[in-house]
């Protein structure tokens, strides 16, 4: 297949807009998939993992097609187009993942529900494509709803995207109505990869992962030259060298060729020992030759972090093995040990790490990086709120916070709540218009650090369902910080410090000491619960003493009773985080999260 013979597309779309039923729709009409293989959507097999909680990734299919040719040609039975769809993860948090997903195409189907219109996501997602200079199909999807209504869609697509509404395709992925035009719409409007056949390999690592049994399989598109199975390959950002054990296309299974030409995408397996050496978005070349390595994308962010530590001390090793299975399937995810006085030994991870992990952990209050100023003109960053310690000889002049700006998308009769919801969480309107009759669409800066718990439920909820949400990182902001402790018969306990917005202060720290009261049980002395801002408490509660015996309630000679009473209470114990001589239960973690 010549280049000219190859399309390499995207879908996009907010979620549940069909996404990945037009996908399967696709890959049956091509005969990629059997159709009714009464599987979930066969792109969807790794969404089911990313639930799990196992990995999160894009994947890629290669399509053989027919297009343009009469009837009685000769090439009748043969497939004269190479299609190479990409999918990519369509929640809110992957943007990253999209845009690198986007690096290897040409074009886009920007798929938007008939019924809902354009949603946050269809407009976050448009612009990453848009910014890559991309071809946009406009898709309109499930036109076969009673409450479709594809001219204001159209509308929609106008005024926001500024598309011609005559270029958007009707379709259904449920009846297949209008399915017929998708595919031929991407060869004839999306362009051919640009590469140059003749020119040295030059290919860019989409993707990786780890198979139990073949090892780190890369995804790759190879932008010039080609790339042969015996190969030396080199990286550009390691300087690696390897040899190709194995290329092929995704068909979808892993289908070997022996060899990849220019424009095509697909996978190598070559002996890398794990998924770290494979950097996303470096360029492999053939070694020895020399060639100016591709644009890569931007690395990908973890601005939210949380420390996690398991409820039972003795647990850590296997917290430790299930993080190092983890960064060891996604070179992208970031760890770090730390050790808290009262939690023992445990991690700091960025947010976007899901949990797969038998035991039970206890994850911390989520922060984002927070920067620190001093009167010296040294800035720190400072993930970890209880690393924040005062030190006397150093005053901090100024505080930073990274904000992003957000998208909103909802009915125009909820405006007041969701303004005042906005304003609550410290944001600054930037945009407000109305994509059509009844929707509106709002911008505005918000403060990471206050969309990272709850947000979005609060935003749902105060919509009934209907608001659609997205952002994006901006800059730091200057701020009012400050470092909120929390004190148990006067000691802190690290876990539970925050970094807070001075305004909340107050508010956060009354709540805080309710809730831990409410927590712990009594105990044989009195224990304060204090909330504090350096030396100064902002609120306290006690919680005064009582003896507690378990088995006062039962006298007489019932033994099993009065062990399993036994056993029940130590059972309780194991869950409780000791510091100093006060019992946390991890409820009172898990409850604290929740405290904005
Ligand atoms: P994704 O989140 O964008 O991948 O969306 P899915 O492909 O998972 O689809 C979300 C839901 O919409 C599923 O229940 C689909 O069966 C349904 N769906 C997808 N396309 C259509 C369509 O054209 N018409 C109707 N009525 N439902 C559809
Ligand atoms: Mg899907």
């Amino acid at each position: 297949f010549p280049p000219e013979r190859i399309r390499n597309f995207s879908i996009i779309a907010h979620v549940d807009h069909g996404k990945s039923t037009l996908a399967d729709r696709l890959l049956e009409l091509t005969g990629t998939i059997k159709k009714g293989h009464g599987q979930p959507q066969y792109l969807d097999k790794l969404q089911v993992e990313r639930e799990r909680g196992i990995t999160v990734k894009a994947q890629t299919a290669t399509m053989f097609y027919r297009y343009g040719i009469k009837e009685d040609d000769a090439m009748e039975n043969l497939s004269n187009y190479l299609l190479n769809l990409i999918d990519t993860p369509g929640h809110v948090d992957f943007s990253y993942e999209v845009s690198r997903s986007l690096a290897a195409c040409q074009g886009v189907l920007l798929v938007v529900d008939a019924a809902q219109g354009v949603q946050a996501q269809t407009v976050a997602n448009f612009y990453l494509a848009f910014e890559s200079n991309l071809t946009i199909i406009p898709v309109i999807n499930k036109i076969d709803q009673p409450t479709a209504d594809p001219v204001r869609v159209k509308a929609q697509i106008k005024s926001l995207f500024d598309l011609d509404p005559a270029d958007a395709l009707l379709t259904s992925a449920k009846t297949g109505q209008g399915l017929e035009h998708v595919l031929p719409a991407v060869i004839d409007r999306i362009p051919s990869p640009p590469g140059k056949c003749d020119s040295p390999l030059r290919m860019l690592l989409l993707d990786s992962y780890y198979d139990e049994y073949k090892g780190v399989i890369c995804h790759v598109a190879v932008v010039d030259g080609a790339l042969r199975k015996g190969d030396k390959i080199a990286s550009s950002a390691t300087d690696h060298v390897y040899e190709v054990l194995d290329v092929g296309i995704m068909h979808p299974e892993l289908t070997p060729t022996g060899v990849l030409f220019t424009g095509q995408v697909g996978y190598v397996i070559s002996g890398m020992r794990s998924t770290k050496e494979a950097r996303v978005g470096d360029t492999l070349y053939q070694a020895k030759s020399t060639v100016v390595p591709l644009p890569g994308f931007k690395p990908a962010k973890h601005m939210v972090f949380s420390g996690l530590y398991p409820a039972d001390g003795s647990d850590f090793d296997a917290l430790n093995h299930a993080i190092d299975r983890l960064t060891c399937n996604d070179a992208g995810v970031s760890v770090s040990k730390e050790t808290s006085t009262a939690l023992g030994m445990g991690f700091r991870y960025g947010l976007s790490v899901p949990q797969e992990y038998g035991a039970k952990v206890i994850s911390t209050v989520p922060t984002v990086p927070y920067m620190f100023e001093y009167a010296d003109g040294s800035k720190v960053q400072v993930q970890n709120p209880a690393a924040l310690t005062s030190n006397p000889g150093k005053r901090v002049t100024a505080c930073y916070e990274p904000s992003v700006i957000a998208t909103i998308i909802f009915p125009s009769e909820y405006v007041g709540p969701v303004i005042t919801l906005c304003s609550e969480r410290r944001g600054e309107p930037l945009e407000y218009s109305f994509i059509d009759c009844q929707r509106v669409l709002m911008k505005y800066r918000l403060p990471l650090r206050e969309i990272v718990v709850d947000f979005y439920n609060e935003l749902k909820s105060i919509t009934s369902g209907y608001a659609s949400f997205d952002y994006e990182d901006a800059e730091y902001q200057q701020s009012d910080l400050v470092k909120l402790d929390i004190l148990l018969n006067g000691q802190p306990v690290d876990a539970m410090a925050t970094i807070v917005h001075n305004l909340k202060a107050q508010r956060v720290g009354r709540e805080l000491v309710e809730k831990l009261k409410k927590f712990i049980d009594r105990q044989m002395f009195e224990i304060t619960i204090q909330a504090a801002i350096g030396s100064k408490v902002i609120a306290r509660e006690t919680i005064s003493p009582l003896r507690k015996n378990v088995l006062a309630k039962c006298y007489g000679g019932d033994v099993t009773r009065k062990r399993k009473l036994l056993e029940k209470q130590k059972e309780g114990k194991k869950r409780m985080k000791r510091v100093g001589s006060v019992d946390i239960p991890q409820e009172a973690f898990s409850e604290l999260l929740k405290v904005s």
